[in-house]
């Protein structure tokens, strides 16, 4: 299959080129095809999330479990009487409040939902992106798009419309160019079929703010501890994901014994030969004495961390290196959603730094 690449600038959506491409992107999707697009979180791959077959695509050319269910995108508020039921207050409340914007919530759906968009489940995980692009694409494709994100199932989730090339050019129709997707990590996922609500998956949107807003949030254990034997509420979750090529190690500590531990091991494995990356921030890269140093954003502006997180994975898996060493961030606000999809893909590998010392936890 031919991709089909359209680049647009989504600060000019009314002009006719860009118009063009997403009534290209919306007939796409109407006719049951895939068209990957860019949110405010990360790029999704669309499908017409009603249409059965439709859907089926997207598991096909992500390689995803079938039993990994999918998120639809409404543009509307008037659009979710249509695919879910028993909406209670504090969801008006909260999707009042937070949508659109990087927050899905999860409803009893309708018959209209096939299960082949749900993984088999009775419950339906609805967003309204407010990027303008992605309501257009929507809006275009019928009104409900079902999107996880482009990205080849268990790789680093797409911020860039490259990365959605590199992973699925040649298995879906089309790619809408849109630039860098912006916060740069998933929505916040709140099951609202709980008393009281459950986030499922951290994400901007974050528990604080909620409990401001609608009271008592819980958040699914296994999203605090690495060794639950209980399965995650959210199924996606329990797959390894955003994975990078190279073993990935989360070193913790103080910051100035953080860096000290990462110099040491990466002394060994570069004398041992193996290629290695660090990933430091804009404050500590210069400390570092050797392998291939990033930084990730600035520890003054915890968003530029969210929003380069799957980026560097993704250099140091073009860069072929061996191990990649990672300090570990702070967990308020954004901050525990980058350390939950940081863990996530060091699949727990964590070592705590000490005074020039580094310990195997
Ligand atoms: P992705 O779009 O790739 O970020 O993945 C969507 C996430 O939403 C996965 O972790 C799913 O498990 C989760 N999800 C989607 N629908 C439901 C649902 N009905 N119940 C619980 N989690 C869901
Ligand atoms: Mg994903």
């Amino acid at each position: 299959m031919k991709t089909i690449i359209k680049k647009l600038d989504r600060t000019k959506l009314e002009q006719d080129e860009s118009k063009a491409i997403i009534a290209q992107a919306g007939r796409i999707l109407r006719e049951g095809g895939l068209v990957a697009f860019p949110t405010e979180t990360v790029y999704g791959l669309g499908a017409d999330g009603l249409n059965e077959a439709a859907a089926g695509k997207i598991y096909a050319a992500k390689g995803r479990p079938s039993d990994n269910p999918l998120i639809i995108h409404i543009a509307s508020m008037e659009a979710l009487g249509r695919i879910a039921v028993e909406i209670p207050e504090a969801a008006v409340t909260v999707a009042q409040k937070y949508w659109p914007g990087p927050l899905t919530m999860i409803f009893q759906k309708t018959d209209e939902v096939p299960y082949g968009t749900t993984g088999g489940l009775e419950t339906v995980a609805v967003r309204m992106p407010c990027d303008k692009t992605a309501q257009a694409v929507i809006l275009a494709g019928g009104g409900y798009i079902a999107a996880p994100s482009a990205n080849t199932s268990g790789r680093p989730s797409p911020t860039k419309a490259e990365h959605v090339k590199e992973d699925l050019e040649g298995r879906i129709d089309m790619i809408v160019d849109g630039g860098a997707a912006g916060i740069g990590v998933e929505s916040t996922i709140l099951d609202m079929t709980v008393t009281p609500p459950m986030i499922l998956r951290p994400g901007a949107i974050t528990r604080e703010m909620l409990r401001e807003l609608i009271g008592d949030v819980s958040v699914d254990q296994t999203l605090i501890t690495s060794d639950s034997s209980k399965p995650p509420k959210a199924p996606g979750m329990k797959y390894r994901h955003y994975a990078p090529k190279a073993e990935l190690t989360i070193v913790e500590g103080g910051l100035l014994d953080v860096i000290s531990a990462i110099n040491q091991i990466t002394g060994e494995k570069s004398g041992a030969g193996y290629r290695v990356g660090i990933i430091g921030t804009d404050e500590t890269i210069d400390k570092y004495r050797g392998g291939i140093i990033k930084s990730i954003g600035t520890r003054q502006d915890e968003d530029t961390i969210a929003s380069h997180l799957y980026e560097i994975l993704r250099e140091f898996d073009s860069e072929e290196v061996d191990y990649i060493f990672s300090e570990s961030f702070p967990a308020g606000g954004i901050g525990s959603a980058v350390m939950n999809r940081l863990l996530k893909a060091a699949g727990h590998h964590v070592i705590e730094a000490r005074p020039h010392v580094a310990e195997v936890k």
